[in-house]
């Protein structure tokens, strides 16, 4: 099974192979603040399963352990990766090109919500913390 995606101007194009490990939802403020939407979803892939085609990421340091790759040209994030699961890379669900092939199944930093994202999915596993 093979994932693909990109960024919005197409400047950036990656590949990932085998099933993804997880489909989260996260509702964390740096997730929100990152990508500008207010809750992420995340497929979590091992490092090695993913590649860019085309392009390259950017990345930067968005907490002393975490790194967050986004599309230099457009600013789309792709990519967040921490160094508590090294081995693991977190690739945003919005700019897979078939979102709908990996629903998440669980919720993390719950507690971080807004106020109106109260009850949200109520039916997936939540957690307040990761
Ligand atoms: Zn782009
Ligand atoms: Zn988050």
């Amino acid at each position: 099974m093979t994932a693909t995606g990109g960024c919005l101007c197409g400047s950036v194009r990656y590949e990932i192979y085998g099933a993804p490990l997880r489909s989260t939802y996260c509702h964390c403020a740096m997730c929100r603040k990152a990508t500008g939407g207010v809750l992420v979803p995340w497929i979590t892939a091992p490092v090695p399963a993913f590649r860019i085609v085309k392009g390259n990421l950017r990345h930067y340091k968005s907490s002393a352990p975490a790194m967050r790759g986004f599309c230099p040209d457009c600013g789309t994030q792709i990519t967040f990766w921490h160094e508590a699961r090294a081995n693991e890379l977190d690739v945003t669900h919005g700019s897979l090109d078939n979102p709908d092939a990996f629903p998440p199944t669980r919720q993390i930093f719950a507690a971080s919500r807004p106020k109106f994202m109260k009850g949200f999915d109520p039916d997936l596993p939540s957690r307040d913390e990761d």
